[in-house]
């Protein structure tokens, strides 16, 4: 695995095996990897023979610095991993070349409105800007982007056809650890009471899909049913559990089209996010969470 740290560097090295006629993979991340990370990078194999992963901890998304501040970073563990995985060219950039200027920003209207970006002011434009970069420099044929931030995933497809970025979109499923909770780099800072806890995520998500499975459209029923299940978790806070429109992320009240129900909670100081895409199947759904 080759480790590149600066963009001349990068472009060098995937321009070589782009002229060998590699198709390249590309895996965006934030470091301290798990297996959910690395399940990108075995997708984006199928689909590409040239795989490429960053790890930026990219400070423009972040709304909170504390949160950024703890972010855990662990590179020399991240690299074996990723090494591991089969992952052939590492880019980790530094702050200083990645935003020399910051002056120019990458923003997805309406889509937004609801769900995390409501609830992280700036934090989208942060990671539109930085996925955009990424994009410019790797110019990979293949990205593939996790479930797990189910808002990030489906505007990262309308920003890819806004601008017109030459690459395919792939949405991975989500890697959960065995009681059910979604693997996630902060997982780290949650006590081993704040994990138990957590797992009222995943089962307020299995209620909801036992409902929709007995035939409940009514949103309201669904988020209240999570939201009871969460509460016995005892969170420290709920930011939201919203149902919205798989494709416009706008709130619904019924369920109707394909749809998401989408959670994020804190528990101690750590914020979760999870969900479930409500996929319609002729007139029944299924669920994939
Ligand atoms: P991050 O390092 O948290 O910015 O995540 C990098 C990529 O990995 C994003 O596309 C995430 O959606 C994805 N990802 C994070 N957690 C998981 C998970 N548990 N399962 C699958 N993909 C994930």
């Amino acid at each position: 695995m080759i480790i590149a740290r600066s963009i001349a560097e990068a472009r060098e090295e995937i321009g070589k095996a782009r002229a060998a006629g590699r198709k390249i993979g590309f895996v965006p991340t934030m470091g301290y990897l798990h297996e959910g990370h690395l399940s990108l990078v075995e997708l984006s194999k199928k689909q590409s023979n040239y795989q490429v992963m960053s790890i930026f901890v990219n400070k423009i998304q972040f709304n909170d610095k504390k949160d950024y501040d703890s972010y855990p970073r662990e590179l020399e563990r991240d690299f074996a991993m990723a090494r591991a995985a089969g992952v052939d060219l590492m880019f980790t950039p530094n702050d200083d070349e990645m935003y020399k200027n910051q002056l120019t920003f990458v923003d997805v209207e309406h889509l937004t409105d609801n769900l995390c970006g409501a609830h992280r002011p700036g934090h989208f434009r942060g990671v539109y800007t930085v996925v955009s970069k990424l994009f410019n420099i790797i110019q990979p044929d293949v990205s593939v982007f996790g479930q797990k931030d189910i808002q990030q995933a489906v505007t990262i497809e309308k920003m890819v056809e806004d601008l017109n970025f030459p690459v395919k979109i792939v949405i991975a499923q989500i890697i959960r650890e065995k009681g059910g909770l979604a693997m996630s780099s902060r997982n780290k800072h949650l006590t081993p009471e704040n994990r138990e806890r957590a797992l009222s995520i995943i089962r307020g998500l299995k209620a909801a899909e036992l409902l929709i499975a007995s035939g409940e459209r009514n949103g309201e029923i669904l988020i209240n049913e999570i939201e009871k299940q969460i509460k016995d978790g005892k969170p420290d806070k709920i930011d939201y559990i919203s149902l919205v429109s798989y494709t416009t992320l706008q709130k619904v009240t019924r369920l109707e089209e394909k749809a998401v129900l989408a959670v994020a909670a804190f528990f101690g100081s750590t914020r979760l996010i999870d969900n479930m895409i409500i996929d319609k199947m002729g007139d029944s759904f299924r669920c994939v969470y």
